[in-house]
């Protein structure tokens, strides 16, 4: 179909004048019969690019919704076009469902709207194959994934039915889905070689922040930033319901504000919800369960106090600031300790394998009452743990219960599903805190993050990256003479071409200055930041697995800069890193490392005696003296970190590559063992 064609397709059917961006293409593609993948954040307006296409190409569109409000809203808006819409879910009457599988059937619809679980219906997958339908369009298809943030189990069924239902090319529509889910999505609804679009990621009107602060000094932190009226409306996210209310009682004696979260009688929340809406509240400090049905446009502020749980949440609530598309800033405050709470969580909520194996073992055909199970397992789990390990087992089908509480033995191959879920919420924590602590433009990660890599190489020039001078919580200022020196010897290494690894460029550069390695990679931040680096994330295989690095090379600003030339270069001022300053003088710099030792916690040094021990063994078999294989420092800071992966490993200070591959399981393993 020619262009002018569609556009007056467009016109005609939709009332609308053009297309919006990428539209066009996606209907293309759908149009001349692909499987599309799209990928477009809410309101973009996806519904189109099914709907259109459906019309082009005749006959019955086949929609599948996992939500019955989604559903009936479509196939009203379609009526009204004068298109013929008819819809089957369970909260329809039986007659009308036969009616529209009558009109299904006799080719009268244009589109026929079915929630996933009418394919369990018996017959029912029969009757649709009856008759082709000329396009399948898969709505919020994030859900098939386990991946995803809304797994719904109905939805897996879909890829067994689909051949049946062929030739007609499937559009799977989303507004949620990483790389990863992508994939999944691709791969469980079997699309043939698909058109993938996945755009809008980027906020032009958005300056993302993140600041690096303690705990304690958030609150006030949060007010200060909150102070000045044109930073209003504003939300709030906070870890849980009791900081919360803390918050929100704090704010209220500077300006209306209220908590919000799931403990509030729902009455409660729906008049804070409606103040915040009205702009009787100026500010809601909520957890999580705030916002997934409001829309007001004119949210200046979002505030994060403390490190969301995935990338995904954090983009959709810094999402709902701006929406009317003026100025609008988000804060995001983080520390390690944030890090410490979520690894807390991880370790309550995915037991290790070898504790649901306790209890599959344990298992049999014949069902064993949950009390009795858990009594014969009470000196090797605790209570907590017990239930925890049961849940997750019966999630991936390793044990089945009834209403009753009996359990009988599931089937074999719940470890890999187990184990590839546990790892995939680790991944995600490590993506959120890798994007706190870079030095990247922030929009463009985000961007690249949801898959857009082609977008998400454009630096948004807003951000506390791009723009350091106009961040409201973080501080920055001037490099003083150590780093300064630093920079000119980073610049004069990286001329002669090419990229470096920065654990390596750290090794070269500052032996004898006594930069630490989070020093330095402030450093490289700020010059990345000025543009006259570029870094990178790389990695590479070993043993099997993929370790990730990061790598800095010269842009052309920074080939271009002299020694003498003035350049005026901002840093994060991180007051509270815990490296010592930079001194040069060596005995200076020991006295100083001295003093500023913190004391371990009990621990840490109950780990620092396991990994002495070990390195002492190690030594011996070497036969080499102990420090060449980690100093006291190194080994010190080990036990503080805990690194559960090489990557960790290779985070912690004073650690390279070389030693992260050579030590790394075995440190890794003793770390996870204590
Ligand atoms: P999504 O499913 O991506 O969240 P929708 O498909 O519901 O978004 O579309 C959001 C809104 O945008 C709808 O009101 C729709 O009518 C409108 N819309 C979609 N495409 C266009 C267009 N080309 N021109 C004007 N409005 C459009
Ligand atoms: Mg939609």
């Amino acid at each position: 179909m020619p262009p002018a064609q569609l556009t007056a397709l467009l016109a005609r059917t939709f009332g609308f004048a053009s297309f919006r961006a990428n539209q066009e293409a996606v209907c293309r593609a759908a149009v001349d019969g692909r499987d599309v993948l799209l990928v477009m954040p809410t309101g973009a307006g996806k519904s189109l690019c099914y709907q259109l296409p459906a019309v082009a190409r005749g006959g019955t569109a086949l929609v599948i919704s996992p939500l019955i409000a989604l559903m009936d809203d479509q196939a009203s808006k379609l009526s009204e076009l004068g298109l013929r819409a008819a819809r089957i879910h369970s909260g329809l009457d039986r007659e009308v469902s036969r009616q529209a599988c009558r009109e299904y059937l006799n080719g009268t619809l244009d589109f026929l709207f079915i929630a996933p679980e009418r394919l369990r219906v018996p017959g029912f997958p029969e009757m649709l194959a009856k008759r082709k339908p000329a396009l399948i369009a898969i709505d919020e298809a994030h859900c098939i994934s386990q991946w995803g943030h809304d797994f719904r189990p109905d939805y897996r069924l879909l890829g067994g039915y689909l051949p049946a239902l062929r030739p007609a090319p499937v559009v799977a529509l989303t507004a949620t889905a990483t790389p990863i889910v992508q994939d999944d999505i691709v791969a469980q609804l079997q699309l043939n070689q698909p058109a993938r679009f996945i755009h809008g990621f980027r906020r032009n009107n958005l300056a993302v922040e993140v600041v690096e602060v303690s705990k304690s000094k958030r609150t006030p932190l949060a007010l200060t930033l909150l102070s000045p009226a044109e930073r209003r409306p504003a939300i709030v996210y906070a870890p849980t319901r009791k900081e919360a209310e803390t918050l929100a009682e704090e704010l209220s004696q500077h300006f209306s504000t209220a908590a919000y979260h799931a403990g509030l009688d729902p009455d409660h929340r729906e008049r804070v919800q409606r103040e915040f809406l009205g702009g009787k509240l100026e500010a809601v400090v909520a957890t999580i369960a705030f916002g997934m049905g409001i829309d007001k446009p004119d949210v200046r502020t979002v505030i994060h106090t403390a490190l969301p749980g995935s990338l995904e949440a954090y983009y959709q609530e810094i999402g709902r600031a701006g929406r009317d598309g003026k100025p609008s800033r988000t804060i995001l405050m983080h520390s390690y300790a944030d890090r410490r709470t979520h690894d807390f969580f991880y370790e309550r909520d995915y037991p290790p394998v070898e504790e649901l194996d306790l209890i599959f073992r344990k298992l049999a055909p014949e069902p064993r009452h949950r009390e009795e199970l858990a009594e014969l397992l009470k000196s090797k789990l605790d209570g907590e743990i017990f239930l925890t390990a049961l849940d997750k087992l019966m999630t991936h089908g390793g044990a089945r219960i009834d209403y009753d509480g009996n359990v009988t033995r599931g089937d074999q191959g719940w470890r890999q599903p187990y184990l590839s879920q546990s790892n995939q919420r680790m991944t995600q924590l490590d993506k959120v805190v890798r994007y706190a602590e870079s030095h990247q433009c922030r929009m463009s990660q985000l961007v690249r993050h949801f898959g857009d890599d082609e977008d998400g190489r454009r630096a948004c020039g807003h951000c506390d990256v791009c723009s350091p001078e106009r961040a409201i919580a973080q501080r920055f200022r001037p490099l003083d003479d150590t780093e300064r020196e630093v920079m000119f010897s980073l610049l004069r290494a990286l001329r002669s071409g090419g990229s470096k690894s920065t654990g390596k460029l750290h090794q070269e550069l500052c032996d004898r200055n006594g930069i630490s390695r989070d020093h330095f990679e402030d450093i490289l931040g700020a010059l990345s930041g000025a543009g006259l680096l570029a870094i990178e994330d790389a990695s590479f295989e070993k043993d099997g697995r993929s370790i990730a690095y990061r790598k800095a090379s010269l842009t052309r600003d920074g080939e271009d800069l002299g020694e003498d030339d003035a350049v005026s270069i901002l840093m994060r001022d991180s007051s509270e890193h815990t490296a010592p300053a930079a001194k040069t003088a060596k005995r200076e710099r020991k006295q100083k490392a001295l003093k500023v030792e913190v004391p371990l916690s009990a621990e840490a040094a109950a780990l620092e005696e396991k990994l002495r021990a070990w390195r002492r063994e190690e030594a011996g078999r070497m036969g080499q003296p102990a420090f060449l294989i980690f100093p006291d420092k190194t080994l010190r800071a080990i036990a503080v970190e805990r690194p559960r992966t090489e990557e960790d490993l290779l985070a912690v200070d004073g650690i390279g590559p070389a030693k992260a591959a050579k030590f790394g399981a075995m440190v890794c393993g003793i770390c996870a063992a204590d």
